[in-house]
């Protein structure tokens, strides 16, 4: 098997660094459909130009690289305990290049592993298959959509729409909500692989394996294939748009499966992806373990561009932000202004958090701009490069926000997704905002990094540590502002009077 390592670490690499066609495809028309000028069609702008330079670069699309699934097919013969072993060597190798985030936390001490491996990480499915060759399809889906999967156990009552039954109206309910539920949190556009049946666990296995169909096939149960397009169609009334801004994209793909179930369960389970939707495959020849071919790719179709344009059009009325920023500066802000942040930074995330309550920071956060992010580091020589820097989903540190703003005098919060009722109290109460940024888009900030000046708290792991960061023209908008204005209030309210609206199809 001479090839097979580096056929491993090439399929990792193009899977991190290249979204696949059909997801290409669909986004593509998201952003068609999208009315230009809103703030979805500035997102989708955005994520769009992302797409791109993550190629160009070859750098992750998105930093949270998720926990790489890998799902294999081996004729009989094949050493599956050799492949299991190729398989953590290369995921190894690339988490050491930048292409993976180190993102295996041993649960119990908290430690971060380093190098993606660790108690059943990666994670491997093996089958056996009559054919000749190896087949390996691999999915990166990161935590924030991986937080939103659900799971239903029908009859239940549901948000909005009442009771959903043991049929496939009560199924249709229950999809629909979990659209719903995401809202930006789950980086929207996303799709739904969904599992009707079986038990809990394997349940959840099979809304998984569901998103390794491609986005454009038809479901072969004629049934199935008629609730994914109604799905389809309905939850992109609902009005959730990218990064849940509110916009007509809200979801991208939707594939169903069915199994059987005990008579006295009924388990709808959802696997959300969002639209960093990373999913690619090879076959290996079984004795060289070269690739013989790449799934889910037209070789005779080359990789198209996505942009439409600059990535993020710039009207001249944005608000510059140089920290420290000032409460006067703050309540000037409100909901849907765009803000452009010159200056330095710091990322902070849930350990971080965790230790502000217990601890005083490391830097003076007064005026400070504190950025949701694990970004993608890599040291080079002495320095520090950052590699993929998007948003992480700020509602889990909703239990922290309110008391780090008081304490410390923290003026921006940026993140993703909107945060709760008690932090939008506290921007009101000690004026400071919350801005949205684009979820994923971690190439087109990384770019807006010019310097690395330090880090801290670095016990915690390169995500999690407390990074010091020179940024020029990052981009945000303002969602919460200090007037007790949360845009993600909104859309969660008008979206759910939408579904309400979907009760009875
Ligand atoms: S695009 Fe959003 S939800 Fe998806 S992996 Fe990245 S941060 Fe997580």
């Amino acid at each position: 098997m001479e090839f097979l390592a580096a056929s491993l670490l090439e399929l990792i690499t193009q899977t991190s660094i290249n979204l696949p066609p059909d997801v290409r495809e669909a986004m593509s028309l998201a952003a068609n459909v999208e009315t230009p000028g809103t703030q979805s069609a500035q997102a989708l702008d955005i994520i769009l130009s992302n797409v791109d330079m993550a190629v160009d670069d070859e750098g992750p699309i998105c930093q949270d690289t998720g926990m790489p699934t890998f799902f294999v097919h081996t004729p009989v013969g094949v050493n599956q305990i050799r492949l299991r072993k190729a398989i953590r060597e290369a995921v190894a190798e690339a988490t050491r290049r930048g292409k993976l985030r180190p993102n295996s936390v041993d649960s119990i001490t908290g430690k971060n592993s380093g190098n993606n491996l660790g108690e059943e990480t990666p994670v491997v499915h093996f089958e056996q298959w009559e054919e000749d060759e190896i087949e390996l399809k691999l999915i990166l889906k990161g935590g924030g959509c991986e937080n939103k999967n659900i799971q239903y156990s029908v009859p239940c009552n549901l948000d909005h729409l009442g009771r959903a039954d043991r049929n496939l109206e009560g199924v249709r309910k229950c999809i629909l909500h979990s659209v719903w539920q995401a809202q930006g949190q789950g980086c929207a556009p996303g799709a739904v692989g969904v599992c009707i049946g079986s038990d809990r666990a394997h349940g959840y296995e099979i809304a998984k394996r569901q998103l390794l169909r491609t986005l454009d096939d038809v479901n072969p149960n004629a049934e199935l294939a008629k609730l994914e397009s109604e799905i389809m169609e309905a939850a992109n009334s609902l009005g959730v748009g990218a990064m849940g801004l509110g916009g007509k994209a809200s979801l991208i793909g939707c594939k169903i499966a069915a199994a059987n179930r005990l008579p006295a369960s009924f388990f709808v389970s959802v696997a959300y992806d969002c639209w960093a939707f990373r999913r690619l495959g090879v076959r290996l020849d079984a004795d060289s373990g070269a690739i013989t071919n790449w799934l889910y790719r037209d070789p005779a179709r080359p990789i198209e561009r996505m942009a439409r344009g600059e990535g993020f059009p710039l009207t001249g009325r944005e608000v510059i932000l140089t920290p420290p920023l000032t409460e006067a500066q703050m309540r000037a802000l409100k909901v849907g202004d765009v803000v452009l942040i010159n200056g330095d930074m710091f990322t902070g995330r849930d350990n971080v958090h965790a230790y502000l309550m217990k601890n005083p920071p490391p830097v003076d956060l007064n005026g400070a701009a504190l950025y949701h992010c694990g970004p993608v580091m890599l040291k080079q020589g002495e320095k520090w490069s950052v590699k993929a820097a998007g948003p992480t989903t700020s509602i889990r540190e909703e239990p922290y926000q309110a008391d780090v703003i008081q304490r410390y005098g923290v003026r921006a919060v940026i993140g993703k997704g909107g945060m709760g009722a008690k932090t939008l109290a506290a921007l009101q109460q000690f004026g400071a905002v919350y801005l949205n940024g684009i979820g994923g888009a971690a190439q087109y900030y990384a770019r807006t990094m010019e310097e690395v000046k330090g880090v801290h708290l670095m016990e915690f792991g390169v995500p999690e540590a407390m990074w010091h960061i020179r940024v020029k023209n990052f981009a945000a908008i303002v969602t919460m502002d200090a007037h007790g204005n949360s845009l993600h209030a909104d859309v969660e309210k008008s979206t759910g009077e939408s579904l309400a609206s979907l009760q009875n199809a």
